[in-house]
């Protein structure tokens, strides 16, 4: 890998022949203009500041490198760690980015919030954030997904966010996508679109990828102090991929690093079932960038698949794309029974509950980690916790919880 690869995108929003600005019209100035905006603050350190009080004080981090000893010694093999990103407010790495992006609205002026959100965990880290900081707040949301999802479509209301219900195509998250950025181009004088995860059009996946790197640079810090130097792997699950690049991006220059990111199986990619772009997709265009995506030979977007709302998506971060073309980062993928099967297992051995998304990367860690030496350490991105997911679960083990 070279060392240019930290400077990606380029100017244009390309890494290497993915990403850019699929969009109409009305939004290229809106999107210049972020990233005009996007780039001043970068650079000043009274903004750097700020954010960094906010994921202090607010978040709580850093969040903890936590030596699995137990999992270790089932497993046989490497060392296990989990970076504790379920320890975050709200309970998910998500809030590092909503913090981020809503600070960067703040500051630009603008008095409204839209977020999309699928299984509600971005719309309630963005409400959170937009309660916080006295900003009005409106989350599309699939009507399908609503209704799966009542509990967190519950916590946004409490927040004081408007849930608008999206009823067009499969009224899942690729839809309130679409009408989250139809809001925009409408309400772009007072609004600020908050995606929530490192996809649509250039500057937002370089934008998501930035607010999420503190997770790798802060693992670069812990690894050096706990282990005494870099971890030998990283292991995150990819959904769109903000927690996978979060981790990843701040260690992509040190080759000895190697990286594998999980998507989710489903039934099996060789089922169709499934939500595997990298693994079983090609790649197009979906929500205003180059990517691999679930396309079939029309270039309809084909239905995805997995016991993980937060990994149901059928396109990934364009970066990844990249990354997978030069072989950098690995990607596989993990079916829903072996997500499961982590799920419980974390649970019992470590005490700790995983989101089911971080269940995926779990079960790719028990795959990787009898193949190494003793003396190796992986790293598992624990990127939320699993709360949210216990009706799943129990409906599943066929548990009734009333
Ligand atoms: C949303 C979510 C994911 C998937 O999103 P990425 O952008 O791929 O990180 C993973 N884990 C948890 C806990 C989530 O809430």
């Amino acid at each position: 890998m070279k060392d240019d690869t930290l400077q990606y995108p380029d100017s244009r929003g390309h890494f290497g022949p993915y990403g850019g600005r699929f969009v109409a019209e009305t939004l290229m100035e809106p999107l210049r203009q972020l990233e005009e905006a996007y780039a001043q603050f970068k650079a000043d350190p009274k903004f750097q500041a700020e954010l960094d009080f906010d994921l202090k004080h607010y978040v709580g981090r850093p969040s903890p490198l936590y030596p699995a000893d137990r999992m270790t010694k089932a497993w046989g093999g490497a060392r296990i760690w989990l970076k504790r990103e379920d320890l975050n407010h709200t309970g998910a790495h998500k809030v590092n980015n909503t913090v981020g992006q809503a600070l960067l609205a703040k500051h630009l002026g603008k008095t409204r919030i839209i977020a999309e959100t699928g299984a509600g965990q971005h719309g309630v880290a963005s409400a959170t954030i937009a309660a916080r900081l006295g900003l009005k707040c409106v989350v599309y949301m699939g009507a399908d997904d609503i209704e799966r999802q009542s509990p967190n479509v519950y916590r946004m209301k409490l927040l004081g966010a408007e849930v608008v219900p999206v009823t067009s195509g499969t009224r899942t998250l690729k839809d309130a996508l679409n009408e989250a950025m139809r809001d925009w181009v409408t309400n772009v004088d007072d609004t600020f679109y908050i995606i929530g995860t490192v996809a649509g059009p250039h500057p937002y996946p370089m934008l998501v990828r930035d607010f999420n790197a503190v997770v790798g640079r802060e693992v670069i810090v812990q690894s050096r102090e706990q282990i005494g130097r870099l971890p030998d792997a990283l292991v995150a699950c990819v959904g769109g991929g903000s927690n996978a690049i979060g981790l990843f991006h701040p260690l992509l220059g040190f080759p000895e690093v190697k990286m594998y990111g999980v998507e989710a199986g489903g039934d099996g990619v060789e089922t169709g079932r499934h939500a595997a772009p990298l693994s079983a997709g090609k790649p197009g265009v979906l929500h205003g960038n180059r990517t691999y995506i679930m396309a079939d030979e029309n270039g309809q977007i084909q239905g995805t698949h997995s016991i993980s709302a937060g990994l149901d998506y059928p396109g990934v971060g364009p970066e990844h794309s990249w990354l997978k073309d030069q072989g950098r980062v690995q990607y596989t993928a993990i079916n829903d029974d072996a997500a499961l099967a982590s799920f419980h297992e974390c649970a019992r051995i470590e005490g700790i509950i995983p989101a089911l998304e971080s269940a995926h990367a779990v079960a790719y860690a028990k795959v990787l980690a009898p193949t190494m030496r003793k003396d190796q350490n992986i790293v598992v991105n624990l990127s939320g916790r699993g709360d949210k997911d216990i009706f799943t679960v129990a409906k599943h083990d066929g548990i009734s919880l009333g």
